[in-house]
């Protein structure tokens, strides 16, 4: 049994001294590849460096996301391109969106935010759209917007996941009609999380893909302590549970889906 972990950030561990610790444990636990995703600048170039270094076993992302957007957005948006000249190119444009959660209390100062989310936004998704690359799509509190930014924005839907999906089935419904896809974190193995867990049932395992969002949102049993991609297993074996589907086979079936949406290779010892 392997498992991918679809969506994580690695920097943290890094800095702390413990990626080590992480990726032995990951292995331990048959987690054969993940993807760490980019947020801003500063870690764009860790995990680029960090992808060429374990090759075999992470791919990366460049994309600025929604809570690292500012009055000065577009000189790291500038930059983003650059990365996929290289010769160690990212396997997506993500994560980016919009996030209405994260807001400035002060309302003439949340409105500002959301206007330079939404230009960041739209920016990225036409860089995406030339490039014809996947889109890690981050989006919380802000669904009708999100919808009708990528719909407007020309990009193909069969590129997007909407990561850490935190919608209604009646709203994944609409992101897979339109040929999107929904990637689901350790919320599904909360208890107070019903809606979500009928979001995966509504998807199905066709287009599934699963992720730790590590370090943030650990699943159960391990709520309360710092994520890592180790966890990923429970995610899993919680879809299949939902899906009525072997382990075994629902976790060949979404390290193919990941594989196939992100383009990774299988790795070789
Ligand atoms: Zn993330």
């Amino acid at each position: 049994m392997e498992w991918i972990d679809s969506h994580c950030h690695l920097d943290g561990y890094l800095r702390q001294g413990k990626l080590e610790a992480v990726l032995d444990r990951a292995a331990k636990a048959n987690v054969t590849q993940m993807i760490a995703i980019g947020t801003e600048l500063d870690d764009w170039t860790i995990n680029h460096d960090l992808s060429l270094q374990y090759s075999q076993r992470i791919s990366y992302t460049v994309g600025l996301h929604p809570c690292h957007v500012t009055e000065s957005w577009d000189q790291q948006v500038n930059a983003l391109e650059a990365y996929f000249d290289r010769k160690h190119k990212p396997v997506a444009l993500g994560e980016i969106g919009l996030d209405y959660f994260h807001l400035p209390k002060n309302p003439e100062d949340a409105e500002g935010i959301k206007r330079f989310q939404q230009s960041a936004f739209e920016r990225q998704l036409a860089i995406a759209k030339r490039l014809g690359c996947p889109v890690v799509i981050h989006s919380r509190d802000a669904y009708d917007d999100t919808i009708e930014t990528i719909d407007a924005s020309g990009v193909d839907w069969n590129k997007i996941v909407v990561h850490c999906f935190s919608y209604s089935s009646e709203q994944i419904k609409v992101i897979n009609k339109r040929g999107g896809r929904a990637s689901f974190t350790g919320i599904v193995t909360y208890k107070n999380a019903p809606k979500v867990q009928k979001a995966v049932i509504e998807q199905g395992s066709d287009v599934l893909m699963i992720e730790t969002d590590s370090p943030y949102l650990s699943p159960e049993p391990h709520r309360g302590k710092t994520n890592e991609p180790a966890y990923v297993a429970e995610i899993g074996k919680k879809c299949a549970l939902l899906l009525d589907e072997p382990p075994m086979e629902l976790s060949q079936k979404l390290a193919e889906n990941t594989r196939k949406f992100f383009s990774l290779s299988v790795p070789h010892e």
